[in-house]
């Protein structure tokens, strides 16, 4: 078999980042329409294409994350529910939050109807807790217009205010056993290291790179007819049994390419000496060709260099090289990816972990997070979740209790923070928000 590697210079092509964190609307219009890139139909990508299917899945099968709850239910809600708290929180806690949360809200309805405080109250400790308040508002929508259940098509599942690309597409293949490619960060990820090459160390947004994964991911999902070029639907299996087969073997995938994202070809710390794909992935084949030893950490390293050396083009000397060759890339097996298997990445999926730093700078000085905006307004939703139903507290009281040292002068801050929150749908202000004597304002969970 002859793979061959795409040119690096094809990494510099703009990139979309389609993930849990930016559920808004879709920006992406339903298609049906063949676009897959021309580099993605050659013999040797497709062959790449089944060797690939054929490794993960066996990896997978033995070492995916099969005891994960939300993969034994196949309940539209339940798989919403842990969509939504897996944006921009580690797997570790959403586990015991899960089965919590569809305790106290067991279905839809319940969801729907419980009152927006005690939603709030049970998404403690997940932060994010916009989150509480949108799934919730999606059940009311879901309620109102799909007479009380959610829409089991792509499209429906993209009608709903604050459903997003990735986890409309989540819900079509893992609740309604729909052959349909989805895309998160980890996956993104693997099939770019897998079928380009090294990914660049910032991912461009745009419709264009959006549609772009689309059609890699949708290229690359295992079923009948995988030769053609599927963006939306991928298959229309003539019989039950054929349907069957390719709604399991696109949910297998898309679970396996997030495994191994998460656990092995992380964005830092990539471990490709533990990886199931090295001699077929184009990244490692990349390094291969630099390397007598090749590693992750010398793929993360690599890609790093050629970050800094984009940004400075000046260091190399010679602008018409534009690639590093390894000068500093570890000649050595690699020693410290140790860790790779037991420093979790941050879910880049959720948040605010798009992949942006190169090692190769320095580090900026980071703000304590116990002085952010974040954690004060979770310090106050924290702590108005403690009253009972129908307390409230003023809004210095709340301060007392959020703040260190907090002082009459900090009130026009505490405001504008609730403000925020009220605006957010979070709290809400009882007497007093606009009186001058700002102390007097109340406030509560909705
Ligand atoms: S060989 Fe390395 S870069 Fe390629 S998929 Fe595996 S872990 Fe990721």
């Amino acid at each position: 078999m002859s793979i061959g590697v795409l040119p690096t210079s094809t990494l510099a092509g703009r990139f979309f980042l389609c993930e849990r964190v930016a559920e808004s609307r879709a920006p992406v219009k339903t298609q049906h329409r063949n676009e897959t890139p021309d580099w993605l139909n050659t013999p040797a990508q497709q062959e790449r294409r089944t060797q690939t299917h054929g490794l993960l899945l066996a990896w997978y099968s033995r070492y995916g994350r099969h005891t994960l709850p939300w993969r034994h239910t196949r309940d539209p809600y339940a798989i919403l529910v842990s969509e939504v708290m897996l944006q921009q929180t580690q797997v570790e806690r959403v586990l015991p939050k899960y089965q919590a949360f569809l305790a106290r809200f067991p279905t839809l309805a319940a969801l729907a109807e419980a009152p927006t405080s005690e939603v709030i109250k049970a998404w403690a400790g997940l932060g994010y807790n916009m989150r509480a308040v949108r799934l919730q508002q999606i059940a009311q929508e879901a309620i109102a217009r799909y007479a009380g259940a959610l829409p089991n098509t792509l499209d429906g599942l993209l009608s709903l205010k604050g459903v997003g690309r990735y986890t409309a597409g989540a819900i079509a293949c893992f609740a309604f056993d729909q052959p349909v490619a989805t895309v998160d960060t980890n996956i993104r990820r693997v099939l770019w290291r897998v079928f380009r090459g090294i990914e660049p160390i910032v991912w461009p947004a745009g419709v264009s790179d959006e549609r772009e994964a689309l059609a890699l991911a949708a290229w690359a999902l295992p079923g009948r007819n995988t030769d053609q070029a599927r963006v939306e639907v991928a298959t229309q299996p003539s019989s039950q049994s054929e349907q069957s087969d390719a709604a399991q073997a696109a949910y297998d995938w898309q679970q396996a390419l997030m495994d191994l994202g998460a656990t092995v070809c992380q964005s830092r710390r990539p471990a490709c000496e533990q990886c199931p794909l090295t001699e077929v992935c184009a990244a490692y084949a990349e390094v291969a060709a630099l390397t007598l030893f090749p590693s992750g950490e010398a793929l993360a390293r690599l890609r790093d260099e050629r970050a800094a050396l984009s940004e400075h083009p000046e260091h190399t000397g010679a602008s018409e090289h534009p690639q590093p060759q390894m000068g500093q890339v570890a000649e050595t097996r690699a020693a410290s990816t140790s860790d790779a298997n037991t420093t979790r990445e941050t879910p880049e999926i959720d948040g605010n972990s798009r992949p942006t730093a190169t090692v190769a700078k320095p580090r900026k000085a980071t703000q304590p997070f116990t002085s952010t905006t974040r954690y004060f307004r979770g310090r106050i939703i924290a702590t108005l979740s403690e009253l009972a139903a129908g307390e409230s507290l003023a809004l210095a009281e709340l301060g007392l209790l959020v703040k260190p040292n907090f002082s009459p002068d900090d009130l026009p801050w505490l405001r504008g923070l609730v403000d925020g929150l009220a605006r957010d749908g979070l709290v809400r202000w009882l007497t007093g928000k606009q009186d001058d004597a700002a102390e007097e304002a109340r406030v509560a969970l909705p």
